[in-house]
């Protein structure tokens, strides 16, 4: 499969669209999302790096588009844990918040099966509360035999509105409590009483319980007592009540919690430390109405289902058409200067070449000149051509189009140029020259280069040719992207030539696997674009074609040149061959 970075900001920009919510995408070790309280925006952070973590990424997408609301969840959740008498209130949480997970990715799974099928891949056989829940409905084998027959309760909540959860997840946890009381008898009957205690406090409580059964379920300890002792300022607004109603009986629910606990730790569901790449974190609120939401409660499944279905289709319809409008968008995803850097030394035309070149150009210009056939092509302009670029011509001429002409000529103006720079300086100035009269053909020359965190990138004057420099690194794909939303609009023919030394870094100057991709796909999309794409690599050193430069620009694109003098002529042949192909037609 292949992964395109920019992938991950098309798909936020077309889902920020279809949910007319601001997505925030950021980089982050675990794959999280946090609605922002006073609803400005929903910020989805994840690892950004391979397939799963795409899927992962999807799934966040998922709650975005079809309605995960964090500030009900909770707010179920403490009424479940109230009315079926669980204490804590976040152990509940746990599995709301997991069956709110299945909802939304069995609706996600009907708009792209193939991520579904990607993110069931991703499901654990682990026996938390998310994976637990997530594999009953999607991997059931990866889930421990003894709780598979949960599985009824679980797709429940599939293709169904957000306001099914309550039930679902009243039916659910009143199944899991029954199981854990029944496993409770079956153990007391069984074992020691050594668990029954009599603590003063509920910290002591806990924290002795923990040391004594499993260290494991540290973590979920401490977090109770966060929870008890100082919530955070959202939950506490949220929960305050239910928790002085709690105080009153706080022994007795103690002592429920002890045993949820306890069972979790042993069989049922037991809470193991969770991969930090695994977890998936809902934080923040979101403003809603509470009546409302309480009385859509009471609509049954099958409303409930009309509902989800109803939503699925207007997200489809909004996908089908946005998803072809954002094909076209060109938004530049990094930041852009339009400079060069300038020397003092000064560049000039090659008189001969500039002279040769005229010439050539004005035998052509505006004679009808006829070309018999493809084979006996203007035998003379190929010979000319052929002898001037040492190379054969015949694989970039293009018998199609009767349009004008642009010539793009793209220079790599990174430190190592230094070398070829004067010479390729020349070859362009005198090509503008000679390129001056005619009417049928742009002449443009771009230079680019990396430079403190930005791709440096202009369309040279002839002055700033005169005056070239070169410094800094070869962000290649970035530049090419620029350049192709600077071509759009123009319906000409068009032919890119880049001219290049080193292997294409990124913004700052890294290599790696990505950039060579992001090249590959950039010169893709300038050809999808209706550009034709060369590539002239200069490898003074080697002989040989490294892959590098079959990956990024395709085995066909692209032309290796050992010796840099060379590196004129062949520009020469290819703009040539190129603008009498147009003059002729
Ligand atoms: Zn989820």
């Amino acid at each position: 499969m292949e992964f395109k970075p920019l992938a991950w900001y098309k798909l936020r920009d077309v889902f920020e669209k279809i949910t007319g919510k601001e997505i925030h995408l950021s980089r982050g070790d675990s794959t999280s999302i946090f609605w922002d309280p006073r609803d400005r925006y929903i910020l989805v952070k994840c690892p950004m790096i391979g397939a799963y973590d795409y899927a992962r990424y999807e799934h966040e997408l998922a709650h975005v588009t079809f309605g995960t609301n964090p500030s009900y969840l909770r707010n179920l959740a403490v009424r479940i844990a109230k009315e079926l008498d669980l204490v804590p209130w976040t152990s509940v949480y746990d599995y709301v918040s997991a069956l709110e997970c299945v909802r939304v990715q069995s609706l996600w799974a009907e708009l792209y099966a193939g991520s579904h099928t990607l993110f069931t891949k991703t499901i654990k056989k682990e026996v938390t509360p998310l994976d637990v829940t997530l594999g009953l409905a999607f991997k059931p084998d990866a889930v421990p035999t003894e709780l598979q027959n949960l599985k009824p309760i679980v797709d429940r909540i599939k293709h169904k509105s957000v306001w099914s959860l309550y039930d679902v997840a009243k039916d659910y946890l009143t199944t899991l409590k029954l199981r854990r009381q029944e496993r409770e008898q079956q153990q007391k009957t069984g074992q020691n009483q050594g668990q029954s205690q009599q603590q003063n406090t509920p910290q002591q409580q806990n924290t002795s319980q923990t040391q004594q059964n499993v260290s494991q379920s540290q973590h979920q300890d401490s977090s109770i007592q966060t929870q008890q002792q100082s919530t955070p300022q959202t939950q506490q607004d949220k929960t305050s009540q239910t928790q002085q109603q709690n105080n009153t009986g706080q022994q007795q629910k103690q002592n429920v919690m002890q045993t949820w606990k306890q069972k979790d730790a042993t069989t049922l569901l037991p809470n193991q430390d969770k991969d930090a790449k695994q977890r998936h974190t809902f934080e923040g609120d979101t403003p809603y109405d509470e009546d409302k939401y309480k009385e859509l409660e009471d609509i049954d499944d099958k409303d409930s289902e009309d509902m989800a279905m109803q939503q699925l289709e207007e997200v489809k319809a909004k996908v089908r058409e946005l998803t072809e409008r954002e094909r076209n968008d060109k938004r530049l995803m990094f930041p852009v200067t339009v400079s060069v850097p300038l020397r003092r030394r000064v560049a000039t035309d090659d008189p001969e070449l500039t002279r040769e070149l005229t010439r050539l150009f004005s035998r052509f210009k505006g004679s009808n000149y006829y070309v018999p056939s493809e084979q006996g092509t203007a035998i003379d302009v190929e010979g000319y051509i052929q002898r001037l670029s040492g190379t054969n011509a015949e694989q970039w001429l293009d018998f199609k189009s009767r349009s004008r002409l642009t010539v793009v000529v793209v220079l790599d103006l990174s430190d190592s140029m230094e070398d070829v720079l004067e010479l390729l300086a020349s070859v362009g100035l005198s090509l503008r020259k000679a390129l001056e009269g005619v009417k049928a053909i742009r002449f443009k020359v771009y230079g680019y280069r990396g430079y403190y965190g930005s791709v440096h990138v202009k369309e040279l004057t002839e002055d700033e040719i005169r005056h070239l420099g070169c410094m800094g690194t070869t962000p290649t794909a970035e530049a090419l992207e620029y350049i192709d939303t600077q071509l759009e609009g123009i319906a000409d023919r068009k032919l890119l030539i880049l001219v290049t030394d080193g292997e294409p870094t990124d913004i700052r100057g890294k290599r790696s696997e990505k950039t060579i991709e992001l090249t590959r796909y950039r010169v893709n999309q300038l050809r999808q674009h209706g550009t034709q794409v060369f590539t002239i690599v200069l490898l003074p050193q080697q002989k040989e074609v490294q892959t590098w430069v079959k990956r990024a620009f395709g085995p066909e694109g692209a032309y290796t040149v050992a010796k840099p003098d060379t590196v004129g002529k062949i520009v020469v042949g290819m703009v040539a061959s190129h603008v009498i192909r147009a003059l002729t037609y």
